[in-house]
This record gives structure tokens, C-alpha cells and sequence, in this order.
């Protein structure tokens, strides 16, 4: 029997939001286990800067405009001539009251969290149903499982809902046709997304002491896990929400 290959070699992989947090993570740790790596970020200066430290491209990105995805897609695309692995990780998340809750911060939070994602699952089966071949990872959340506390977060909640069951209605979809779609759904992880809440005595303690391993967890953490999703030792996995979250979803 064959040992499992968690190789990397030779793919070329995307990473949305990879200019920070979980997706420069997940990108330092694509690239450390082989892969050519595409940062398609927002921000310029971070965006740059990661590509250049992982000597991979940067190309700004807004994931909440569909051409904007699609020209980063078929830019990758055309320089390659393939694309093995889309990470859709790029994310915000609001805290406000939901009775207090404006339209535009309702739609901003669902454009990038979910519309987002959609678009880029979308436009990447555009060239991966053509070559018959790739990976998809949705970031997604526990969020999107069970009702975070003491902040409130209906519209972050949601959409992460509808990350984990777009997978599993996309893995359907297109398993047979050679793309598979799994997310990950991490707890809480120390980046710039949870910094304020840290700095919050009362959102700290409640986070801490609602995880059983008692502590945030690290984006190598995540990005261990989406390696493995990325790589041939998950051939059989499509459609699955891998939780990541020290036991939180647990209790
Ligand atoms: P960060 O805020 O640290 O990073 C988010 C990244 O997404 C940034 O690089 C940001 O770019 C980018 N981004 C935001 N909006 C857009 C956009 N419109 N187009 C392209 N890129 C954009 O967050 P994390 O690293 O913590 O989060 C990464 C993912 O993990 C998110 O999907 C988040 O929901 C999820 N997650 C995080 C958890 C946590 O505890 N941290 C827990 C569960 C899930 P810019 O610099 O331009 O703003």
C-alpha cells in the first residue's frame, strides 16, 4: 500500500486575504510544502509584501466584485496554465447589536464572507472543470455552527452558515467532474480579526474558559489543516467542514 503524499509540488495555489492573519499562514505553509503561491488580496502594501516574501505574485484583489475575482483567476490561469488550489479565506467580521444593524453593514459582511467565496469558487471551476483537476477550501467559521458570545454577530454568524453549506452543495456538485470543496472551520485564532476582542476583558475571558483546551489557537494551526486539504492525502475528503477550534464546539 502507498504511504499518504502531503506534497504540495509543482501547484499553484490562491489564497484570498493571504496578505495577513490565517491567509498569510496558509500561504507561507502552502509555499513551505511546495507550492507556487498567489496572493490575491486587497490591501497593496501587505499583499505585496507577502508575495515577495514568499517570492510567489500579488494581485489586488476585491473579493466583493465579481470581475475583479474572475480577471485575478484568468490572470493566474494564462501565467500558469493551471490552477491546482483556490483558498478562499478572505473575511471581516462586525460586532454590532442586531437590532442596530445598518443594510451596508449587513451587505458589506455578507458580500465579502459569502459573496465573496461564491464568486471565487465560481470563477475557479471555470478552469478547473476544464482541466478536470483542483481543490477548493472555503474558510468558514464555528461561527457558522453555533451563536458566538458575549458579542453580538448575526451577520458574520450567517454568513459562515452559508460558507459550510455552499461547500457541501458545490462539493455535490462537481465531485465527479474532478474539483473537491472542503472548508475549515476554525475557533478562536490569534490575528488582527480577534485583537479587539482580547483587548476586551469580559470577550476574553468568556472565549478562553468556553474553549476546552483554554487558549486561542495559532493560524499554523489552520494552515496545517488546509495543507492536508490541499494535498493528495485528502482524496477521498470533499464537502467536509474540518473544525479547528480546541474543543469549543464540544461543550
Ligand atoms: P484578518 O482580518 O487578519 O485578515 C483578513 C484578510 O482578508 C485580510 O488580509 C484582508 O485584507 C482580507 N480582506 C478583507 N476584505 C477583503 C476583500 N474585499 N477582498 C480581498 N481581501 C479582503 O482575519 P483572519 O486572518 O483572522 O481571518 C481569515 C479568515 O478566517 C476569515 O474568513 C475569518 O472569518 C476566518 N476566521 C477567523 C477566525 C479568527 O478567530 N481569527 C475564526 C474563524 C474564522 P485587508 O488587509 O485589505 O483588509
Amino acid at each position: 500500500m502507498s504511504q499518504p503524499n502531503y506534497s504540495l509540488e509543482s501547484q499553484i495555489v490562491i489564497v484570498t486575504g493571504g496578505g495577513r492573519g490565517i491567509g498569510l499562514e496558509i500561504a507561507r505553509a502552502m509555499k513551505a510544502s511546495g507550492a507556487f503561491v498567489v496572493i490575491a488580496e486587497a490591501d497593496a502594501i501587505v499583499g505585496a509584501e507577502s508575495a515577495l516574501e514568499l517570492q510567489g505574485d500579488f494581485i489586488a484583489t476585491d473579493v466583493t466584485s465579481s470581475s475583479s475575482v474572475r480577471a485575478m483567476v484568468q490572470a493566474v490561469a494564462a501565467k500558469h496554465g493551471r490552477i491546482d488550489c483556490l483558498v478562499n479565506n478572505a473575511g471581516i467580521c462586525r460586532n454590532t447589536p442586531s437590532e442596530d444593524v445598518s443594510d451596508d453593514e449587513w451587505r458589506l459582511v455578507m458580500s465579502i464572507d459569502l459573496d465573496g467565496v461564491f464568486y471565487g469558487c465560481r470563477e475557479v471551476a471555470q478552469i478547473m472543470l476544464k482541466q478536470g483537476f483542483g481543490t477548493i477550501i472555503n474558510i468558514g467559521s464555528m461561527s457558522g455552527m453555533i451563536s458566538n458570545r458575549p458579542q453580538p454577530q448575526s451577520a458574520y454568524n450567517a454568513a459562515k452558515a452559508g460558507v459550510i453549506h455552499l461547500t457541501k452543495s458545490l462539493a455535490g456538485e462537481w465531485a465527479s467532474r474532478g474539483i473537491r470543496v472542503n472548508c475549515i472551520s476554525p475557533g478562536y485564532i490569534g490575528t488582527p480579526m480577534t485583537k479587539l476582542g482580547l483587548e476586551t476583558p469580559e470577550w476574553r475571558d468568556t472565549w478562553l474558559s468556553s474553549t476546552p483546551m483554554g487558549r486561542l489557537g495559532e493560524p499554523t494551526e489552520v494552515a496545517a489543516v488546509a495543507v492536508f486539504l490541499a494535498s493528495p492525502a485528502s482524496s477521498f475528503m470533499t464537502g467536509s467542514n474540518v473544525v479547528v477550534d480546541g474543543g469549543y464546539t464540544s461543550w
